[in-house]
């Protein structure tokens, strides 16, 4: 199922570029990067809720989650990743995959989900991040 109102389902990529496709998902790089490497993991079928998912689903998901959040911290080394759910504005299944560093902005309390200016990074930077997340998957 897709639905063509959806930023998932469409693969629209104004504030995200493309990582990779997975298993059942695909890896998406924000182009806010106030919290370096920082990405979205959607399901590439569009359902609103993890428990629509048969087993089979849920468990290729969290082979995609364990593979790409492991990529991301491979790639950057951050002291813990956080994982976020919420989808009240983009009811389409997506986990916000955002590395956090001691020290660094929100550690110890929730990220920002807002786009943050200060995170905005070249076109150039982010291709060389995506790769270096590509490197690991
Ligand atoms: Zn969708």
């Amino acid at each position: 199922m897709s639905d063509p109102n959806c930023r998932y389902c469409t693969r629209t990529t104004d504030i995200v570029e493309i990582v990779a496709d997975l298993e059942v998902s695909t890896l998406y790089i924000t182009k806010d990067q106030a919290y370096r490497g920082r990405c979205i993991l959607a399901l590439k079928e569009h359902k609103t809720e993890v428990f629509q998912l048969s087993t089979a689903e849920v468990e290729a998901f969290g082979r995609d989650m364990a593979k790409a959040s492991k990529a991301i911290y491979d790639a950057f080394s951050p002291d813990k990743i956080n994982y976020a759910a919420y989808g009240d504005g983009y009811p389409h299944v997506h986990f916000h995959l955002v590395p956090k560093y001691k020290g660094g902005k929100s550690w110890g309390s929730p990220f920002d989900l807002s786009a943050d200016p200060a995170g905005a990074v070249s076109p150039e930077e982010l291709k060389g991040l995506i790769e270096q997340i590509k490197s690991k998957l």
